[in-house]
């Protein structure tokens, strides 16, 4: 840029710090804004578009185009020039507007005679806010400089947007993040809750986008660069001192190699020579960056880019003094609203204190959902931009059985939701009644209903569910929560305070399960093509037995002369049993070797994952102690099809005809050789899955503490030999899935 047109950006950024320190209404400084640009950029018109819903964009200000079109005319994202900058976030810069694509022509706000035409996005990091747009009679494009000097101003009118600066007649122009929004996401867990925006990493807010003394503003982000310089650096060490994974110092080298950037700063710099304040400038290249990062096809390179986000956020909080720690106090109901967060983090609220979770990205299998179900708290994940639109404290409702929130939803909205809270509260209270009961069907067959856990917080569940005992306790949340491998008297002290509070009901430890999409902060990750195919669970476990043995030392040691179920994960052959198997009676050897004292009783049992353990030979059936059905997996491998995939998770049904018989295979296998079975997938917790596995001959099922009651009512209502008789029906018919024949037997059966 010039040395003349930086001072004349400056110019103009000191003349727009002035119209926005005056009084008036927001209408009035805006039009007062697209005076002053027309003027200072000598052109005969400047407008400001603005969104006035995720689609529709609304003229709401023009210095040159007739007044009467203000906040009458919209134009739908993608529409027209300015609808195509809105929707793309670049710049449009055209000298023949007309025969430019895209173009539309509009008689009634009097454009006709301006050939000339630059749209600029109004971003604030990499949100796009609205258009500003200049046009102008010569038939020109406008130079580089001065493309710049309104994407500097464009700046500014977006951090004004964002602060509610021109609140005014037009909707439009009402203040920001105060109009009800909905977003539609996936599933993480299901539940309704009614509260609170809690914001894991508030917003930034930049109060003084432009600034005077440029000088000023170069030292302020000098010294701000280098205290981020240094703590990447001190990150870098601690990182190389505990000698943890390459992978987590590679991302640290990238953020240091961006915090040396030489181009990063330079651009920076420039912004600020343009007028900008020290945040504004990072703010600007944020959103460049975000805006390139919406682009970018390649996966690496999108990293990368997320890398640099994350740091420019770092150097915001920095130069901004604003920690995650505002000062806010947490509202009541908090519901925590993140773009991602890992389990650590998560851990650290506590169970009981968050009534629900709203992530932007996150996953239906990531670690943030483990802990959601431990505490029986609904999450949405994938949820789009939430975190850009809540604010802290804002009223919202999380709807964890459809994957919608509802923030600040309006009246009727609030009605319908509560009257579902009300209901489900209801059948809760209903559920509650059965708790001593058994799940005894009409015809007399009693399902023993077991909880699912991985947190001692969780064991308090077994009393007040009713459960059985603890089916599967996963194992990986003590290892996914902590930087480093959990020492052995560690484990053992935990896992013993799970036999403890579960008394004289049993529970069946998992061993690890790692790999897929359980990482652990401290081991290498390979990188796989196909994670869920992978180096994962037992596999990891008989490769690299270390943490395996320590683990089994630890339960054996935590049972101290109690009975020990243990159980393996993604056996997908007998040999991997065996060897497993093998493993854990070495330990026993050994701890007896040592004196210590060893289980009452031993069980050694095997998820059945993959479809191949349905089919293993049949001393496998004999030598396992019991089986279990990891129903999530062996659904994936069975149809070929990523639990994690929205596209195509829901594709297939579990009561496909082919899934049941294949569940009914396996049942009849195990009971030919005496080998219990259940099953612990998350179908085991939905009523009428449950009632055709129980259908299919499944005695035991282990699900979610709050699922409990829910099966359990339906268990008790029907018969399920003729549930049986219908599905086999069903099967015989050519169908490809029982489920509609199942439910119009019900809403008789069960009216
Ligand atoms: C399963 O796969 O069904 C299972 C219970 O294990 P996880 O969900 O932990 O993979
Ligand atoms: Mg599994």
């Amino acid at each position: 840029m010039t040395d003349q047109a930086e001072s004349e950006s400056r110019r103009l950024l000191g003349r727009l710090r002035e119209t926005l320190a005056e009084e008036g209404a927001g209408q009035e400084r805006l039009d007062r804004i697209t005076q002053l640009i027309a003027s200072s950029m000598q052109t005969e018109v400047c407008s400001v578009y603005l969104f006035r819903d995720a689609e529709t964009l609304e003229l709401c200000a023009t210095e040159g185009l007739r007044p009467e079109a203000v906040h009458q005319t919209r134009m739908r994202l993608g529409e027209g020039l300015v609808g195509r900058v809105a929707r793309d976030g670049r710049v449009v810069n055209e000298a023949d507007a007309p025969s430019a694509r895209g173009f539309r022509f509009m008689p009634e706000i009097g454009e006709e005679t301006f050939p000339s035409f630059c749209g600029i996005p109004i971003q604030r990091l990499g949100e796009t806010l609205g258009v500003l747009v200049v046009q102008s009679r010569e038939s020109r494009a406008l130079s580089d400089d001065e493309v710049y000097a309104l994407e500097v101003v464009a700046m500014v009118l977006a951090e004004m947007t964002e602060l509610g600066a021109f609140v005014g007649e037009g909707e439009a122009l009402r203040a920001r993040h105060t109009l009800p929004a909905m977003f539609q996401g996936g599933i993480g867990q299901e539940g309704v809750a009614e509260g609170h925006v809690w914001l894991h990493e508030p917003r930034v807010v930049v109060t003084n986008p432009i600034a005077d003394n440029p000088e000023v503003e170069k030292a302020r982000l000098k010294e701000a660069v280098e205290r981020l310089r240094v703590s990447v650096d001190d990150m870098l060490q601690s990182v190389r001192a505990d000698g943890t994974e390459a992978d987590q110092r590679e991302v640290l080298e990238t953020y240091r190699m961006f915090a040396n950037s030489r181009s990063w700063l330079n651009r920076m710099e420039e912004d600020i020579a343009a007028g900008l304040s020290a945040e504004a400038a990072v703010e600007k290249e944020q959103s460049a960056a975000r805006q390139r990062l919406s682009n970018v096809p390649d996966a690496y390179l999108r990293d990368r880019l997320h890398d640099l986000d994350d740091l420019s956020n770092r150097l915001l909080r920095i130069l901004t003094g604003q920690g995650n720690d505002t000062g806010a106090e947490m509202p009541e109901n908090p519901i925590l609203v993140a773009r991602n967060i890992g389990p650590a983090e998560l851990l650290e609220f506590g169970r009981g204190r968050l009534k629900g979770i709203v992530l932007d990205q996150g996953s239906v299998a990531s670690h943030a959902t483990i802990v959601a179900r431990a505490w029986a708290i609904p999450l949405i994940v994938h949820s789009g931009a939430v975190t850009e639109e809540a604010l802290n404290g804002d009223h919202i409702m999380v709807d964890g059985d459809q994957g919608i929130v509802h923030l600040r939803p309006d009246d009727t909205v609030v009605t319908a939701f509560r009257d579902k809270i009300a209901m489900q509260a209801k059948a809760q209270a209903r559920y509650a009644g059965l708790r001593e009961l058994p799940a005894e069907a009409k015809c007399g067959s009693i399902v023993a209903l077991h909880m699912n856990a991985g947190l001692i917080a969780e064991l308090p569940s077994l009393e007040s569910s009713g459960a059985e005992g603890v089916g599967l306790f996963r194992t990986e949340l003590q290892f996914l929560a902590r930087p480093n491998v959990p020492r052995r008297g560690e484990l053992a002290a935990i896992y013993a305070r799970v036999m403890d509070a579960a008394g004289d009901k049993p529970v069946v430890f998992r061993t690890l399960d790692i790999g897929s999409d359980k990482v652990l902060p401290y081991m290498k990750r390979e990188d796989e093509p196909n994670p869920a195919l992978g180096w994962r669970a037992i596999r990891v476990g008989l490769d690299k037995p270390g943490v395996m043995r320590m683990q089994l030392q630890a339960l054996i040691r935590a049972a101290n002369g109690r009975p020990l179920t243990v159980m393996f994960p993604f056996i997908a052959q007998f040999d991997e049993f065996k060897t497993a198997r093998q493993q854990v009676l070495d330990e026993i050897a050994r701890e007896r070797k040592l004196g210590h004292v060893l289980p009452s009783d031993l069980k050694i049992g095997a998820m059945l994952e993959t479809p191949s353990l349905g089919f293993a030979p049949r001393q496998f059936y004999e030598m396992a102690d019991f089986i279990s059905i990891g129903g999530n997996d062996l659904k994936q491998f069975f149809f070929a099809a990523d639990r994690e995939n929205e596209r195509v998770r829901r594709r297939y049904d579990t009561l496909n005809v082919s899934y049941l018989t294949f569940i009914e295979q396996i049942v009849r296998r195990c009971a030919e050789t005496g080998t219990p079975v259940s099953f612990c997938g998350e179908d085991a917790g939905r009523p009428i899955e449950a009632m055709c596995f129980a259908a299919m001959g499944l005695r035991t099922l282990s699900m979610r503490p709050a699922s409990i009651g829910p099966v359990k009512h339906l268990l008790r209502r029907v018969n399920l030999d003729e549930a049986k008789s219908v599905i086999d029906r069903a099967r015989g018919s050519g169908i490809q899935s029982v489920r509609a024949d199942v439910m119009d037997w019900l809403r008789t059966e069960v009216a």
